[in-house]
């Protein structure tokens, strides 16, 4: 698929489409899809950005090229004005007072932000079944999960109701569901994209990218939000990325994967003859392919989840009635916190909560949560070493295709597994895209710290390679 964002530039400056019948149309579908992708519509705001961009139009005046293009935003991300919910009961009617970094660069571009997207609450799962708003279903088949948790956003991009939107990955949640709906999507190296304004989940892994149906449209949204800010301490300054008009391997001579990935019980053998006949047409252009040694995916995931628990618990505890969330008065104070976080988050949230609070607790943490910060660094040093072989890890992004609605919940377990192939990267703070090739669930192509451009450029080339 072609850039949409050229595309709709070019029909909204030859004034083959006003921006106010693209938005009206685009909100119709969204109010009537029936994949549970909207918490909230943005109708008034995008309708009334869509006339000053009309009016601009009109004037004669040069608009830029993400003027007037609709996007969707997971509703994770503050809006000032707009209710932000995570998909939970606790925040339903909180309202943001203030806007996030990477939305306001949008709104700055000229973007029309038109709907705030269902979700795993907090971010908290893998299908999009963890929020209040009713399951996520998958575009492509809606017996099955829409994947999570940005899974409102993957969907509406491969449904065509938002040109692009922004996700929010802290161990899968941008790719896997890109993956189960054939669309792009990217998670930046960690600090790229300022986290601002992000509702937190696990700080040291939280990610702010785009769902795109094209590489272009991901390098465009990509560029326009990356950046240094003084309120993310993590952020870094970066060059903007330029257009690849040809699909060349450029600089990558080497491909790595990960051996026990592809040789493990719990890949589907179809993803896995998929993938490794995707090795085979990379072989044939005459890259070279390295097979690599990496931690089993049981450590992965057991790092991810203590590490993520343990933040989210910390995060999560200044939700308790006080500032912020839906209040429910008990007998005395303790009592109305208690009454007021049991009664409104959900049990995969509180299941989170309880651990980690549980790896975090005297006598536990030398023995848990510091063993994973420990790994973790092992972990970012096994990709230091990898990089110096390879330039580029190739990896299927999901161990099997998407399940069906209401399997996930009932066991927790398997959910946690099934992002054994996404959270090594997250753990790495590594820049790593998912594409709709390959797998039935895409592949997931990832570089060193910082080169998100030689992700891109890749996956141009992979485009016709594969
Ligand atoms: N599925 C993973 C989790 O539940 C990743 C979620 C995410 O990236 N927000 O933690």
């Amino acid at each position: 698929m072609e850039s949409q964002i050229h595309k709709i530039h070019q029909q909204l400056v030859n004034k083959e489409l006003s921006c106010t019948q693209l938005v009206q149309a685009r909100l119709d579908a969204l109010k009537q899809n029936t994949h549970h992708t909207v918490n909230a519509l943005l109708d008034d705001m995008a309708l009334t950005l869509a006339a000053k961009v009309d009016a601009k139009i009109a004037n004669g005046e040069t608009i830029g090229l993400l003027e007037g293009i609709p996007f969707g935003i997971k509703d994770v991300y503050m809006v000032q004005g707009t209710y932000t919910t995570a998909s939970s009961d606790l925040l339903k009617q909180y309202k943001s007072a203030y806007t996030a970094t990477a939305i306001q660069k949008l709104l700055d571009a000229g973007a029309i932000p038109l709907v705030k997207e269902n979700c795993d609450s907090f971010g908290h799962g893998s299908s999009s079944e963890n929020t209040i708003f009713g399951a996520v279903k998958n575009a492509i088949n809606p017996d099955l999960v829409g994947g999570g948790s940005s899974g409102g956003s993957a969907v509406n991009v491969a449904k065509d109701y938002t040109v692009f939107s922004i996700g929010g990955d802290t161990g899968g949640s941008i790719r896997q569901p890109a993956g189960y709906n054939n669309v792009y999507g990217l998670k930046p190296t960690y600090g790229r994209v300022s986290r601002f304004g992000l509702m937190a989940y696990a700080s040291s892994t939280d990610c702010v990218g785009p769902i795109a149906k094209s590489i272009e449209d991901i390098r465009i949204v990509l560029n326009t939000i990356s950046g240094k800010d003084e309120r993310d301490q993590t952020t870094y300054a970066s060059e903007a990325i330029a257009e690849t008009t040809t699909p060349d391997a450029g600089t990558v001579k080497t491909v790595g994967y990960f051996k026990n990935f592809i040789e493990s019980d719990a890949i589907d053998a179809t993803v896995k003859a998929d993938f490794l006949a995707a090795i085979e047409k990379l072989k044939a252009t005459g890259i070279a392919v390295k097979a690599l040694d990496f931690f089993e995916s049981n450590t992965l995931v057991s790092t991810y989840y203590t590490l993520a628990m343990a933040e989210t618990a910390s995060n999560l505890s200044r939700l308790d009635g006080t500032n912020y969330g839906n209040r429910i008065e008990g007998e005395n104070l303790k009592d109305t916190y208690a009454i007021t976080r049991s009664e409104n988050f959900s049990e995969e949230t509180k299941r989170r909560i309880v651990g980690g609070n549980q790896v975090l607790s005297q006598g536990f943490s030398d023995e848990i949560y510091r063993k994973g910060l420990n790994l973790r660094d092992q972990i970012a040093k096994n990709f230091e070493r990898d990089f110096n072989a390879v330039d580029i890890i190739l990896s299927p992004v999901t161990p099997s295709t998407p399940p069906k609605i209401g399997d996930s919940l009932k066991d927790p377990l398997a959910m946690y597994l099934s992002d054994a192939y996404t959270v090594g990267f997250s753990l790495g703070q590594l820049p790593t895209l998912t594409i709709p090739q390959g797998t039935a669930t895409g592949l997931q192509v990832t570089a060193a710290k910082t080169n998100d451009e030689l992700v891109l450029k890749f996956a141009n080339f992979l485009k016709d390679t594969i």
